[in-house]
């Protein structure tokens, strides 16, 4: 499995974390001019820093962005709270490892050279927040974040589960209370959580839910080669129509409860942080770290494909003080790395670009995709290009041709660097197999 990136817009950065910080260079960063109030108004002391991620929660599937199902009702009351918010975040990566690699960076994935090169402690996101003096805490409910190593770097307490039953639920949310409990009251915090509750396998839908019938747990089974599972059925398209709507049916199901589930992990440790008076004045961003197929494109999970169901996600921001800004949108998640640093996105911000290269897959896929304004997208895979136009075929099902798009130069200089990534890219060590494997990433 590899996984890979761009450097056209990170050099500048590097140079300006090399300065000491982003702090002191104020207005050359602030995006849309709202984040100045929050520089403005922020206290002399350093405000604590949350970041949670609800790994595996697309747009979609969430009522925040209209879903019909009343999946999250704690994004939902965030917002109306007057976080900052958008349902057009586009996530670094298309699974959970280069996705927050880029999260604690602020590089694109084609940056780390499949693996190949790292960051050093004072350009991660932990590293600096370390280094200005912060308590660093990183509770992991997705297992597969115990690799790269470089990740857990700079947390002066690490909490990674075994499985990803581990810390779902009731779980987690005691994992934050202890880790609360043991702050020091006088540093500032910097607490990233991974909630993992969306994640496959789906849990059982209970009875008396009111609004999806009750089931047992979905587990996809992926890595299984044997050709009769309904999932090898349903994607190699061998599934019978009526068995496959009941078959998507099932997914939605238990993948809507995940969300549902996730939403509420996320409400228990917010209510865990306003009780500890570490929320009201914090500087928070939710997001998730890419999204989920439950049928569509033929597809189930993710990892591989840059359709939006796969990468299109919430984000929230509630800046440490001072009113919400505005956010831009479409809006790449990878700035949530500026949006935590400094409570500001760099500007200009650069076109939004993500690239998956997978390989291992049962499918090889390596592609690159492109956002523009007016939901206009390209699409290279493997020297196929296409547009999307996202606004008349949300279901991107009508490719249309790409002509001389003005993304197309963003496009080309993306899937340049990719292909330099992926020709650069190091197979996983054993440790990282054994992780994939165990999390039905790879057989
Ligand atoms: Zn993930």
């Amino acid at each position: 499995m590899a996984w890979s990136m761009a450097t056209r817009w990170r050099p500048a950065l590097g140079g300006l974390i090399g300065l000491g910080g982003l702090i002191g260079l104020g207005g050359a960063l602030l995006s849309r001019g709202s984040p100045l109030s929050e520089l403005g108004l922020a206290p002399a002391t350093d405000p604590d820093v949350i970041f949670i991620v609800l790994d595996t929660v697309r747009s979609s599937s969430t009522s925040l962005c209209g879903h019909d199902r009343p999946t999250t009702p704690v994004l939902e009351s965030l917002k109306r709270q007057g976080w900052a918010t958008t349902c057009r975040a586009v996530t670094p990566g298309t699974w959970t490892v280069p996705s927050h690699a880029s999260f604690f960076t602020g590089w694109e994935v084609s940056d780390f050279e499949g693996g190949a090169r790292q960051p050093t402690p004072e350009q991660t996101l932990t590293g600096q927040l370390a280094a200005r003096g912060y308590q660093t805490a990183m509770i992991s409910a997705n297992m597969v974040l115990k690799e790269p190593g470089w990740i857990g770097e700079g947390f002066d307490t690490l909490e990674i589960a075994h499985s990803f039953s581990e810390l779902k639920g009731d779980a987690l949310s005691g994992s934050v209370a202890a880790r609360l409990e043991a702050l020091d009251p006088d540093r500032p915090l910097f607490l990233f959580v991974n909630v993992v509750d969306a994640h496959a396998p789906y849990p059982a839908v209970p009875e008396g839910l009111g609004w999806i019938e009750p089931q047992r747990p979905v587990q996809h089974r992926m890595w299984l080669k044997d050709r009769q599972t309904p999932f090898n059925r349903y994607v190699s398209g061998e599934m019978g129509d009526a068995e496959a709507r009941r078959y998507r049916r099932r997914l939605a199901n238990g993948y809507d409860y995940g969300v549902f589930q996730a939403d509420r992990s996320l409400g228990r440790i917010l209510g865990l942080l306003r009780g500890a008076d570490r929320l009201g004045h914090a500087r928070v961003v939710i997001t998730s770290d890419h999204g989920e197929f439950v049928g569509e494109h033929q597809l189930v999970g993710h990892g591989d494909t840059l359709y939006e169901p796969g990468v299109r996600v919430p984000l929230l921001f509630h800046p440490a003080a001072g009113p919400s800004p505005v956010l831009p949108e479409p809006l790449s998640a990878r700035h949530v790395f500026e949006l935590l640093l400094e409570g500001a996105l760099p500007d200009p911000e650069p076109p939004i670009s993500v690239v998956t290269h997978q390989p291992s897959q049962r499918t090889s896929y390596s592609g690159v995709a492109v956002w523009g304004p007016d939901e206009q997208k390209l699409l290279w895979r493997d020297g196929t290009l296409q547009r999307f136009d996202l606004s008349a075929d949300p279901g991107e099902l009508r490719p249309l041709p790409v002509g001389q798009h003005p993304l197309l130069p963003v496009l080309e200089a993306s899937a340049e660097a990719h292909n330099h990534a992926v020709a650069s890219t190091r197979s996983p060590g054993e440790e990282t197999i054994e992780l994939l494997r165990a999390a039905g990433y790879v057989e």
